[in-house]
């Protein structure tokens, strides 16, 4: 049986007294649930995260993370500062870094590499664009980002990934996959990943949905076969919202 997710990835957002508020409120509401549940604060605020959640069943992760094992690179953060801390799962590929700070498949498959060396769990976003989806070349879109990101990986190295389908138009903006929209999807990753490895691999990955889940959708979303929780950025920012959703899965 594959794991079922519920992460709340917090962005740029909130600031220290504003994380360790939500992270008391979380803890303390936290439903009892067979699911993991991650929150993924600012990096700022990683240490006191993982302090603050000690003894709560919620996992603190992050929300990027560098290739290289350290160096001259202004601003960045790698693996080794993680595993340091007590963090042992990172989100890589989100459609901000790829959008809004240049990160290609390329770099991404990088970033992989050496998480997994690491033996960091990736959990791994991807995506189509809305003119993607408007030319109907969304299932071509998320075959190459999987293939070029990760089909270059032994077949061991599944079992440290989570994979997170959030279609770029649906985050942040309201607009919600159908329930049948993102059923279809997930079910064409796990065939995709069953073609290139097998279906064992397939059956065994945790493929989570992201963009505008709220409570009012959670639960018809999460029904469907192929999904097996979601990443939730605006909703994960309210205490209610998020213990609502994760009672949805
Ligand atoms: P929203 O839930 O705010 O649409 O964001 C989704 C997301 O990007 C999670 O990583």
């Amino acid at each position: 049986m594959r794991s079922k997710i519920v992460a709340g990835n917090w962005k740029m957002n909130k600031n220290l007294a504003q994380t360790e508020t939500l992270l008391s409120e979380l803890a303390a509401k936290l439903p009892d649930t067979d699911a993991e549940v991650m929150v993924a604060p600012a990096y700022v605020n990683l240490v006191g995260a993982v302090h603050s959640l000690e003894d709560s069943k919620i996992e603190v992760i992050a929300q990027n993370m560098h290739f290289a094992e350290s160096g001259a690179y202004t601003g960045e953060i790698s693996a080794d500062m993680l595993l340091d801390i007590g963090i042992d799962t990172a989100i890589i590929g989100h459609s901000e870094r790829r959008a809004y700070f240049g990160e290609t498949d390329e770099v991404l498959a990088k970033k992989v590499v050496t998480a997994l060396d690491k033996n960091i769990r990736v959990l791994f976003c991807f995506g189509e664009e809305l003119e993607d989806r408007k030319s109907g070349n969304h299932f071509k879109v998320v075959e190459s980002q999987l293939k070029n990101a990760l089909f270059s990986l032994e077949a061991s190295a599944w079992s440290k990934i989570v994979l997170a389908y959030e279609p770029v138009w649906a985050i942040g903006t309201g607009e919600t996959a159908s329930p049948e929209q993102a059923q279809e999807m997930h079910a064409f990753i796990r065939k995709t990943i069953g073609d290139a490895y097998n279906s064992a691999i397939a059956n065994g990955i945790s493929i989570l949905y992201g963009g505008s889940v709220k409570p009012g959708n959670a639960k018809e979303i999460f029904s469907k076969p192929d999904v097996d929780g979601g990443l939730i950025g605006g909703a994960s920012l309210v205490a209610d919202d998020f213990v609502a959703i994760i009672k949805a899965i």
